[in-house]
């Protein structure tokens, strides 16, 4: 194949994004009715094109997958089929992501119980796992437990990038060791005979516009500063980790991110360690959103329907209980009718609202739909990135069920949580 007819089939065959109006409505409807709702749709294949996708933008690069965007065993384990690597938040991640097949893991200690460091050190004795510190006082708590493998220093980057407040981690002292005390730190584990292979950062989440590719641009280029600072020290390092944070378009208005210009401006950023342009060092980049967010919807049915005098209420039957993203960031997702007549019906302004007793529940406030009625399914875009995820019991509410797509066939991943289910650990009175 030549280039052009590569890059053009993969324009044809593997778009930069899918919108929600490109999912097929009749199999969405018949999934509803199959498994019931509210139900969380995983389109496997989908998964598979955004790890190409990043491949090829990356070809360099070492990816991993940042579990913590969706952790579903079926989905974990595709990942793990295209040859990434896993970046795991918790010790809980890492024995997942080891039972799905990965066979690189990272540990990335943010504030690290000494739970989740004795269970990672105990893994860590069978498999390939590296261990990332944000803080030189774990340095401490891994050599107290004999471990002192593949290290990379966490820095706090100074910028921060991502759609709201609450995602935005390249700021917040909480993340990262700052900036000047990197070299000291890495110095200090290189001298107590870790294996120190490099410094990471994560911004935050949602790099998607210009604005934000210059945030990545200067956190990029500061890695590298400091990296050339540390190796004339006389340390070596091989690896700079750049982070996750590679944004989706929620708003149907808005542009895909630009992977290729990200991968440009990326090793651009990098390439100035020495001033050569060669960076001299091995780029890693572990995104997660990006791999799982456009290949999930969630379906869920009209329960209500409520004229009031401020808009019309539309009550359905997931909640922020199932997707928390729009109360807990006020998280934009497109929503549509999957009614046979959708395209008939006048459209309305509604308040798309869930069964949860909370004034924050709502999936969507002041949002355009063909008119709805009791019954309709819905179907809300880009629900395959920390949607079942971060889904809980609140209100005593079971879990979705959770379907996958994989080649054309459907099947259950996670089956549906039940009333009975939420009991089970509790202890007999
Ligand atoms: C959450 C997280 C990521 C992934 O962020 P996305 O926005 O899902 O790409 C990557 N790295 C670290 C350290 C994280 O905490």
């Amino acid at each position: 194949m030549t280039p052009e007819t590569a890059s053009s089939s993969v324009a044809v065959g593997n778009p930069p994004v899918r919108r929600l109006a490109a999912w097929p409505v009749a199999d969405l409807r018949d999934l509803a009715t199959e498994h019931g709702t509210p139900l969380y749709v995983l389109d496997l294949d989908r998964v598979r094109e955004n790890a190409d996708r990043l491949r090829r933008a990356f070809p360099d690069a070492e990816i991993e997958y940042a579990v913590k965007a969706n952790a579903i065993g079926c989905v974990l384990e595709t990942i793990a089929d295209t040859g990434l690597g896993a970046e795991c938040a918790a010790a809980g991640e890492v024995v997942r992501a080891l039972d799905a097949g990965f066979d690189r893991v990272r540990y990335t200690a943010v504030n690290p119980p000494a739970r989740d460091l004795d269970r990672v050190v105990d893994l860590a004795a069978e498999h390939d796992i590296a261990i990332t510190i944000g803080a030189s006082d774990t340095l401490d708590r891994l050599a107290e437990r004999g471990w002192a493998g593949e290290l990379f220093v966490r820095v706090n980057p100074g910028v921060g990038a991502g759609h709201h407040a609450k995602v935005r981690t390249g700021t917040d002292p909480k993340f990262g060791v700052p900036g000047e005390r990197a070299a000291a730190v890495v110095s200090e584990a290189a001298e107590r005979a870790f294996d120190v292979r490099g410094l990471h950062a994560h911004a935050g989440s949602g790099i998607l516009d210009a604005d934000d590719l210059d945030t990545h641009r200067a956190l990029v280029a500061r890695m590298g500063e400091l990296t050339a600072e540390i190796v004339d020290r006389g340390i070596d390092l091989d690896t700079v980790i750049v982070g996750g944070g590679f944004g989706v378009p929620y708003r149907e208005s808005a542009s895909p991110l630009d992977l290729d210009s990200l991968a440009t401006a990326t090793c651009e950023a990098l390439g100035g360690v020495d001033g050569s342009g060669d960076p001299g060092v091995k780029l890693g980049i572990e995104p997660g959103r990006y791999l799982v967010a456009d290949a999930g919807v969630l379906v869920t049915r009209v329960n209500t329907v409520k004229e009031t005098p401020e808009t019309t209420v539309v009550g359905v039957d997931a909640g922020m209980t199932d997707l928390l993203r729009p109360a807990l960031y006020d998280a934009h997702h497109a929503i549509r009718s999957l009614a046979r007549d959708a395209g008939e019906r006048e459209t309305m302004s509604t308040a798309v609202a869930g069964p949860v007793c909370e004034s924050a529940d709502a999936l969507a406030r002041g949002r355009e739909l063909a008119a709805p009625t009791r019954g309709d399914l819905l179907a809300v875009g880009n629900a395959g990135a920390y949607g079942y995820e971060m889904a809980n019991t609140y209100n005593s509410r079971p879990r979705p069920a959770v379907v996958a797509l994989d080649d054309g066939e459907s099947r259950v991943c996670v089956r549906r949580e039940t009333i009975d289910d939420l009991t089970r650990l509790e202890v007999e009175r």
